[in-house]
């Protein structure tokens, strides 16, 4: 391929005039894309090996002429003779002087005479290809020409000293400086020297065998191991230059050559970032809607290449000049492949041999490929030279044929877009900091707010309840005194004996007490009234402060600090509440005691408290409303009361003993007593109690509550029968031992409690009780006999039981024996039966006889006062054997 020459301009015969219309159609300026007219009918069209594809569009390598001024020697050694070329750059026409009288005319795109400045050249020549560079084109600006016509001064001048003649590679890169952003864009810059086919790095010359990279998909070229040099600014790219040509000269030292045999290739890289267009596709359920894609973000990776070409002499010269033919070729291998390929391109040839050389490798992009390339041919004036210049003609011309198709160097952006998105992302963050911030503020305030508010109820609560307190206090004081002087006026009128007396003998003034009861309810009204109000008040301030404390979170300290407030506030009024109760207890008393005094008056019996033994006592009045003791229970509550049991001021326990009993004889409080844990209070009160009067009420009030059934059996539950038993034999007062008989003699009623009461003594206890001989006592013993008694005979009728009465077994018949003929009635009474109940059965009949007992049944037979009685016990004697038996024995007739 090397040795197929490509045909010199005189064999050529590419006459511009001759040559297509297409040629000067276009302006060398025009910006990309270029017009269709270049391409159309034109068969220069190539489809570039990177496959331009659909958004492609033709551009034709533009080629321009410049003619460099007669430098110092040839305005001497040519003075006699005309130039070889003459310029008519009006009609962009250069004349070939062949000799005197003939030459050929060619026709470029730009003809550029000795006198155009470095300015206009970059301008016509390489201005519109940086253009496309910058808006993401490749672009090439590359100079061809004999050694000396110029080619340097055009590219690489840089014009320190006198701007105006800075070369096309300075302009460059001002114009590229000029058109990106510094933020997003970047430019880079690498230099290099390809010397017999070797690339060497003019940035880094260590580095001298670089290795040229083709992208088998783009079929983009890259030289990786070349240095990159980011360029910010015109100085630093000045400076790389100069550093460029410093070691473009040292290497040419080394190797014994000059620049001028070697090709220098200045590489930009652009890099830009850009977005895509919008996309709006129409949305399928409402067609006058659109959903507009947001644009992509794109980059544009566009690569301007400007290329000082070696000399274009040493083709036909190389041998002259003393070099070795192979080594001439392998100096000049790349250029003439360069000159091989531009022919086949030019004449639409099927084979462009772009992969014979280097350079021809590293500019196919440049030629038949996508970039908008932009050929200067330079040649010199002097006649002498005429067949270079004439050769270089004719390589401008045939460049002028070749067609690229423009493509641009745009991919998707991703790291644009992953930059985007951590931008994006970092605003979102930061956004959500924000947000946070401003919750957590907002939080703050309603804390704040809420600890306010706390603070604010508890303040109103404390004032409320130093208020309440001090109202409270008032009253009671109020109160006290009022009854004090009550008290003090009563005790006055009569004294408190004489009243009790005078009341027993309907002598007192009974509408006086009535009145002062009377009053003493209504202030017992009015003090409910403001507890009431006052709790009201604290439960109000409670759910104040309750809401108070839902508000504020994170107030913990500060309503804890209320809570103890609270808590002590609650803890004082309990005591005033105490004290009230108290009072009211004693009130309770006077009231009971007062009504007992009325009861006397009205009925003329005996007022007595704790009498409730012999029957169920109810202290419901006649017509079925509640005594005024049971209303004023109502309104202290039952559990206050009980509370009070176990206050630590022996006057209150008496107090509210008394009050418990007198309540216990009433059997509509029963139920709530035993209910709310009296039973169990007034027990405690009998084991723990020396205090005889305590244990005297507790006991009377336990009588009370074992009148009924439910009642006895949870006494027994509860250890009453030992307790009693114990009290029993421990107490020596009458009235107790009263109660307690009482007590037991209500158990002994019970069915179920028989064995209960003997294993634990009850019976015992019972009859040791005689021993004090009060006929009170005596006639609850006898009653609990004969309540014994008759459950066993029941028991026994039922076949339940059999065997000796336990009344007998516990030695009880000699007293009942000798109490037989009591001459107190109920005692006789309760006996006479108790003895009916033993006889009923033959098992005890043996024991009674040898005890006495029949002649005391005889006796009830012939003298009970009572019928009933009387038939009981004949019809008891009759119907047993043993009895007849020895009624006959001892001639005894009914
Ligand atoms: P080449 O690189 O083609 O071998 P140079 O650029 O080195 O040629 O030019 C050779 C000489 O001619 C240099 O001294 C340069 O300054 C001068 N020269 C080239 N072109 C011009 C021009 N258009 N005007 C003035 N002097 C020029
Ligand atoms: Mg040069």
């Amino acid at each position: 391929m090397a040795s197929n020459g490509y045909r010199n301009g005189n064999k050529g015969a590419i006459k511009p005039l001759s040559a297509s219309s297409n040629v000067r159609s276009s302006s060398f300026k025009s910006r990309l894309p270029p017009s269709s007219n270049h391409s159309s009918g034109s068969a220069l069209r190539r489809t570039s090996s990177t496959g331009a594809g659909g958004d492609a569009v033709p551009g034709r390598v533009r080629v321009a002429v410049r003619l460099r001024p007669r430098n110092a020697e040839e305005s001497i050694a040519d003075a006699d003779f005309a130039d070889c070329v003459e310029l008519q750059p009006e009609l962009k026409r250069l004349k070939l002087r062949k000799n005197n009288w003939e030459s050929e005319t060619y026709e470029f795109d730009e003809v550029l005479t000795e006198f155009a400045s470095q300015k206009r050249v970059y301008e016509v020549v390489a201005k519109p290809v940086v253009e496309s560079v910058l808006d993401g084109y490749n672009g090439t600006v590359m100079a061809y020409g004999q050694t000396g016509t110029g080619k340097t001064f055009t590219l690489g001048k840089l014009g320190e000293e006198d701007t105006s003649a800075r070369g096309i590679m300075v302009r460059s890169m001002e114009e590229i400086l000029a058109n990106v952003s510094p933020e997003i864009d970047s430019v880079s810059v690498s230099y290099l020297q390809l010397y017999m086919e070797t690339i060497q790095d003019l940035l880094d010359p260590a580095n001298d065998n670089i290795s040229i990279v083709e992208d088998p998909r783009t079929g983009d070229v890259s030289l990786p191991g070349a240095t990159h040099v980011e360029i910010r600014d015109e100085q630093s790219f000045l400076e790389i230059l100069k550093l460029g040509e410093a070691h473009r000269i040292a290497a040419n030292t080394k190797l014994n050559t000059e620049s001028s045999r070697s090709h220098a290739i200045l590489m930009v890289h652009i890099k830009r970032s850009v977005l895509g267009e919008k996309v709006s596709i129409p949305i399928e359920t409402d067609k006058s809607s659109h959903f507009v894609k947001p644009p992509k973000p794109l980059v544009r990776k566009s690569k301007l290449v400007l290329v000082d070409l070696a000399g274009s002499e040493r083709v036909q010269k190389s041998g002259s000049e003393g070099h070795m033919l192979e080594e001439a070729k392998s100096i000049n291998l790349s250029l003439s492949a360069l000159g091989k390929c531009i022919n086949a391109l030019a004449e639409n040839s099927a084979h462009v041999p772009i992969r014979d050389s280097k350079l021809t490798r590293l500019l196919r992009d440049s030629f038949g490929g996508t970039a908008r390339t932009s050929l200067i041919v330079t040649i010199g004036p002097s006649p002498r030279h005429r067949g270079e210049t004439a050769s270089t003609i004719l390589f401008g011309q045939r460049a002028m044929k070749v067609e690229n198709m423009l493509k641009i160097k745009e991919e998707f952006d991703y790291k644009s877009l992953s930059r985007r998105l951590e931008i994006q992302l970092d605003k979102l963050i930061a956004e959500n900091e924000r947000q946070q911030k401003a919750f957590d503020d907002e939080v703050e305030r309603i804390n704040l707010e809420a600890q306010n508010r706390v603070s604010e109820a508890e303040r109103n609560f404390t004032d409320a309840l130093e208020k309440e307190r001090l109202k409270c206090q008032m009253e009671y004081m109020e109160s006290v005194k009022m009854l004090e002087e009550k008290m003090i006026e009563n005790q006055r009128k009569h004294g408190w004996d004489g009243f009790r007396k005078d009341k027993c003998n309907g002598e007192g003034p009974g509408s006086s007490n009535a009145e002062d009861i009377a009053e003493v309810k209504k202030l017992l009204e009015k003090e409910t009234h403001m507890r009431k109000e006052a709790e009201k008040e604290v439960i109000k301030l409670k759910s104040q402060l309750g809401q108070g404390t839902e508000a504020g979170a994170g107030v913990d300290a500060e309503i804890l600090k209320l809570q103890i407030a609270l808590e002590d506030e609650v803890l004082q009024k309990r005591k005033l509440e105490e004290e009230i109760v108290i009072l009211r207890s004693q009130m309770l008393q006077l009231t009971f005691e007062a009504d007992q005094m009325r009861r006397c008056l009205s009925r003329g019996g005996p007022g007595n408290a704790y009498t409730g033994l012999d029957s169920p006592m109810s202290q419901v009045s006649d017509n079925g409303h509640k005594t005024p003791v049971s209303s004023l229970f109502d309104q202290v509550g039952v559990q206050k009361v009980l509370e009070l049991l176990e206050s630590e001021d022996a006057n209150v326990r008496i107090h509210a003993v008394k009050v418990v009993a007198n309540l216990a004889a009433e059997e509509a409080n029963q139920e709530r007593i035993v209910e709310a844990g009296g039973l169990t209070s007034l027990l405690m009160l009998l084991r723990s109690y020396e205090d005889e009067v305590v244990r005297r009420v507790a006991a009377g009030a336990i009588a009370n509550l074992a009148m009924n059934e439910a009642n006895q059996e949870l006494i027994m539950l509860q250890g009453g029968i030992s307790l009693l038993s114990i009290t029993a034999s421990d107490a020596e007062d009458p009235q107790t031992l009263r109660m307690v008989a009482g007590a037991i003699a209500n158990l002994c009623g019970n069915d179920k409690l028989q064995a209960t009461l003997r294993s634990e003594g009850g019976i015992k206890a019972l009859l040791g009780m005689v021993r004090c001989g009060h006929p009170d006592v005596l006639s609850q013993v006898a009653r609990g006999i004969a309540n014994f008694a008759k459950c066993e005979s029941r028991a026994s009728t039922n076949g339940i039981r059999s065997g000796r009465s336990l009344l007998i077994d516990e030695g009880a018949l000699p007293w009942i024996v000798q109490n037989a003929n009591n001459d107190a009635a109920p005692i006789r009474r309760h006996i006479e039966l108790a003895l009916c109940h033993l006889a009923q059965h033959e098992v005890n009949a043996k024991d009674m006889i040898n005890g006495g007992a029949l002649w005391e049944l005889v006796r009830i037979t012939r003298d009970c006062s009572r019928e009933d009685i009387r038939s009981l016990s004949r019809q008891t004697l009759n119907s047993s054997l043993v009895f007849r038996a020895e009624m006959r024995r001892l001639r005894i007739e009914l």
